[in-house]
């Protein structure tokens, strides 16, 4: 049964559909089945798939409207399937956006993308979502219908402010609406160790959140910018670059962190009477996450007056 993580952060442009794709194909190429669905409008991780989200005949929007099955809707990238890092695709398109306004007034709406994963479970290692950056009926889909949350950050100030937003929307799925959410860690990204205020939010990170953050540390590198444009996750566009080597890191990282599938096998069906075992720990979530920020001698003072 897979293990069906969402890639999440509210925040714009911190990483997530890079970290999906990249994954997504880091986990493929180290033999793992793979799911990888888009669910954000702009359909970065489906281009960046090697997809083109102006051909697709079905795709997230028709599944969650339940006009198709995940196995009508999946694609694959030729390309992809060549450089042997292929993974399905669940695609998106513009199409998309209009379903968060078609689907309010729809029974069950938030458990949409969980009904329909029911189905294809057993044929995946790892389900992927990367999520919109808003915490939308989108978003609210991929967290029911998920085990997991992998948060990528950025090491600034402001990245912790915003997971405060974040772990308490975890926290209101978990109460609410799935029970087995866990938030499986969290992933530096576009990491300068040159940058002085980044290495010191990285050891916050560590120190406040311990096993909760990833060993494997995403630097900033350009081939991984310029990966999307041909239509590759980095690791196959270029995988001697350092963030593709990273992404292959993280990817091991994970696999030798998952507990048994079987921990996992009831939650995308229903949600068990009693909680699963707690194979991963939870985040130790502070009322205020805000108190895992840098204290003021490390933040500079403009961006804390900004
Ligand atoms: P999100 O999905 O959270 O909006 P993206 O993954 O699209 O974020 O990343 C935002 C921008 O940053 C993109 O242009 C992407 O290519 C770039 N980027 C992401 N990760 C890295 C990295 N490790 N190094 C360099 N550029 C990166
Ligand atoms: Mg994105």
């Amino acid at each position: 049964m897979a293990k069906i993580f969402c890639i999440a952060n509210q925040k714009g442009g911190v990483g997530k559909t890079t970290t999906t794709v990249n994954l997504a194909a880091g986990l493929a190429k180290v033999g793992q089945r793979v799911l990888m669905i888009d669910l954000d409008p702009q359909g970065n991780a489906t281009m960046g798939s090697g997809i083109d989200k102006r051909q697709l005949e079905l795709t997230v929007y028709d599944v969650l409207l339940e006009s198709a099955s995940v196995a009508e809707a999946r694609v694959k990238s030729d390309k992809l399937v060549e450089a042997e890092a292929s993974y399905d695709v669940l695609g998106a398109n513009r199409e998309l956006a209009g379903a968060e306004v078609e689907m309010v007034a729809l029974d069950r709406r938030e458990k949409r993308l969980r009904t329909a994963l029911a189905a294809v479970g057993a044929e995946y290692d790892f389900v992927l979502i990367d999520c919109p950056p808003s915490l939308s009926l989108l978003t609210l889909n991929g967290l029911c219908a998920a085990h997991g949350v992998i948060v990528p950050m950025q090491c600034e100030y402001f990245a912790l402010e915003g997971l405060t937003d974040l772990v308490n929307t975890i926290k209101q799925v978990h109460a609410n609406l799935n029970k087995n959410l866990q938030i499986i860690g969290l992933l530096r990204v576009m990491f300068d160790p040159r940058i002085t205020l980044q290495q010191q939010v990285s050891e916050q990170l560590k120190s406040h959140f311990g096993d909760k953050v990833f060993d494997t540390v995403i630097p900033r590198n350009v081939r991984l910018a310029e990966a999307p444009s041909y239509g590759l996750p980095g690791v196959v566009f270029d995988p001697a670059a350092r963030g593709s080597q990273a992404f292959i890191a993280f990817a091991e990282e994970l696999v030798a962190k998952m507990p048994p599938a079987s921990a996992f096998a009831s939650s995308a069906v229903a949600p068990p009477v009693t909680s699963p075992p707690r194979v991963v720990p939870d985040l130790p979530i502070p009322d205020d996450v805000l108190a895992a920020a840098p204290s003021a001698s490390v933040v500079d003072t403009d961006q804390n007056s900004a």
